[in-house]
């Protein structure tokens, strides 16, 4: 029969489970943050008139997320330690740093596309874009990410909602992205002129995506306008950026420089 009291070498089985359990999903962890490219942003906009020269993105050591790591590795050490004294286990979620962001008046910047939320993804070879998560879901109202015209509202073949923003700076066209909304604001229409204060959509999981995310690309070229040979459709536009990826140019998604996390403004 089953005695209900653990022997004391039934607990060190027990611990040594979770000890190793807990140091393999450790090393998974740890091998996950060291393999992604981490950037130093150290401009919350930028001025696009330098944006030939992306200022961005240099690579830092990963000391800060391994010593984050460490410390949540320990809190589940003492996490398994409590759960052998019989108290249940709870697993708190990994710390998040948070960044302080205030949404300033527009003058010729990119802004942030939300109001809250946390980079997830950085611009990549195959990848140029970024990819932005919120802890509020679809409640998070997408921005433009400057003052343009909305240059299309659609579904992409994988039948995520699509709104792309028109945007001319000293006589250069340049076209925001934003992928996977969940809805789109109302009264929005091809053509209308829009301020990066107007709502063009809520965050969401639409087609190719497996969580709540906004995807943003911004392309040096204006889509669906005819006279521009790289872009006049989707098409165009994806021979464009494979012809781009092929140079090793992906610097059309870091366009757009925005902190790792952010608050609300
Ligand atoms: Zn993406």
């Amino acid at each position: 029969m089953l005695n209900q009291e653990f022997t004391v070498k039934q607990k060190i089985v027990l611990f040594m489970s979770f000890l190793f359990l807990a140091t393999s999903v450790g090393i998974q962890i740890k091998n996950y943050y060291d393999n992604q490219p981490t950037y130093t942003i150290n401009y919350e906009s930028v001025n696009i008139k330098n944006m030939t020269e992306p200022h961005v993105a240099t690579k830092v050591s990963n000391q800060k997320q391994t010593s984050d790591l460490l410390t949540s590795i320990q809190t589940t050490l003492n996490q398994v330690e409590e759960a052998l004294k019989g108290s249940p286990i709870e697993i708190e979620d990994f710390p998040a740093t948070e960044v302080s962001y205030k949404r300033e008046e527009p003058t010729q910047i990119w802004y942030l596309p939300t109001e809250n939320g946390s980079v997830t993804t950085f611009p990549n070879v195959g990848h140029v874009a970024y990819d932005i998560t919120s802890w509020r879901g679809t409640a998070e109202t997408v921005y433009p990410i400057a003052d343009g015209t909305i240059s299309g509202i659609y579904y992409d073949p994988y039948g995520a909602l699509v709104v792309t923003v028109l945007h001319e700076v000293d006589g250069i066209k340049y076209t925001s992205q934003y992928v996977h909304l969940s809805s789109y604001a109302n009264g929005l229409y091809v053509g209308k002129q829009v301020t990066a204060f107007d709502p063009i959509g809520q965050m969401g999981s639409s087609g190719q995506s497996t969580g709540v995310h906004l995807h943003i690309a911004v392309l040096d070229c204006a889509l669906f306008d005819s006279k521009d040979p790289n872009c006049y459709d989707l098409n165009a536009w994806y021979r464009y950026d494979k012809k781009r990826l092929s140079e090793d140019f992906y610097g059309l998604g870091v366009l757009v420089y925005v902190p790792y996390s952010w608050n609300s403004r």
